[in-house]
């Protein structure tokens, strides 16, 4: 791995989803999600059947180990090396434990051989015994960008017990598990066997013929998603537009209606008009009538008082 390509947030990328702790023994589970061993322990225990463990982040079902025991689920060596390199490089501001006698130091040193963190009594211990004259040993704080690439170039050890010495290079295809040779010797008798490169090269090719795949959909998916954002578009139009024509058709029909009542009143007014005229005459012509009749009425009231009635021409009596 080159260590340019590191994860940008290195602390995110080695925390545990369930105890968002840095993960203690990193275990994998088959749909490539990784837990702390004792997370997940816990986490099956509580909530779950004897034979599959459901995965806690995405919810899909791996399988239990045959030995029922969760330690023999695939180690995720890629978080191991992340989370040492996240001590290394953190190593001048936090303690680093020592692999051996679990002391916290600050003056920690790790050995290329027995990929292990010692601190400076361990180192002390190691580097006088004669099986280890030949390992390479440094100080973290001497760590360069070159070293943190060796080390994460260390051979994988079988997580076994009494195993821990092996290296992993075997991978079982009947139990889909990597295997050191006292495992192959021990529990893989009969399996079909491979080594563990070529099952990697192999699981390389498919996970990248899966990433392809995925690709694909996803651009199938985006490009349906592109469609109905433009269906999404031109649906809400075409409801502007509807909205926007009964506006319009609602607008003529109160404008006729006004224009009507308009006329109606034009009607109504001119009609109250000319009956309020016609009438406006008829009182005049009333009133002179009256007006008319009062005075006949006082001039033969004179008459009647003063005696003076003899012979009225007839026509004196059509005023009354
Ligand atoms: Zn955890
Ligand atoms: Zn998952
Ligand atoms: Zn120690
Ligand atoms: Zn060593
Ligand atoms: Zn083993
Ligand atoms: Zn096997």
């Amino acid at each position: 791995m080159d260590i340019k390509t590191l994860p940008q947030d290195l602390r995110e990328e080695v925390s545990c989803p369930v105890c968002t702790d840095i993960y203690r023994d990193p275990k994998q589970l088959q749909c490539l999600h990784s837990f702390c061993l004792q997370c997940l322990k816990h986490w099956h225990r509580t909530s779950h059947g004897r034979d599959t463990i459901r995965c806690p982040e995405c919810q899909a079902l791996s399988k239990v180990p045959e030995s029922g025991d969760l330690k023999d689920l695939p180690t995720s060596f890629y978080l191991n090396d992340l989370i040492d390199v996240l001590v290394i490089k953190e190593c001048k501001s936090s303690q680093v434990q020592c692999g051996n006698c679990d002391k916290k130091s600050s003056e920690t040193s790790y050995c290329f051989q027995c990929c292990i963190f010692y601190c400076p009594e361990c180192v002390t211990g190691h580097n006088i015994m004669r099986n280890n004259k030949d390992h390479r040993v440094l100080a973290l704080k001497d760590f360069q960008d070159k070293e943190l690439e060796d080390m994460m170039k260390r051979p994988m050890h079988c997580s076994k017990q009494r195993h821990e010495k092996e290296e992993l290079k075997y991978f079982c295809k009947s139990c889909a598990t990597a295997a050191c040779q006292s495992c192959v010797l021990l529990d893989h008798a009969g399996h079909a066997l491979v080594h563990l490169e070529e099952e990697a090269e192999r699981q390389k090719l498919k996970m990248k013929s899966l990433i392809e795949t995925l690709r694909r959909n996803l651009r199938v998916n985006i490009n349906i998603v592109v469609q109905l954002d433009e269906n999404h578009a031109k649906l809400m139009k075409k409801g502007e537009d509807l909205k926007r024509e009964v506006q319009k058709f609602v607008d003529n029909l109160f404008a006729t209606v006004e224009a009507k009542k308009q006329a109606i009143f034009e009607t109504v007014e001119k009609v109250t008009r000319k009956s309020l005229e016609t009438l406006a005459v008829q009182k005049t012509e009333l009133e002179r009538q009256i007006k008319s009749i009062q005075s006949s009425l006082e001039k033969a009231d004179k008459l009647l008082i003063r005696n003076l009635v003899k012979v009225l021409p007839s026509t004196a009596f059509d005023i009354i």
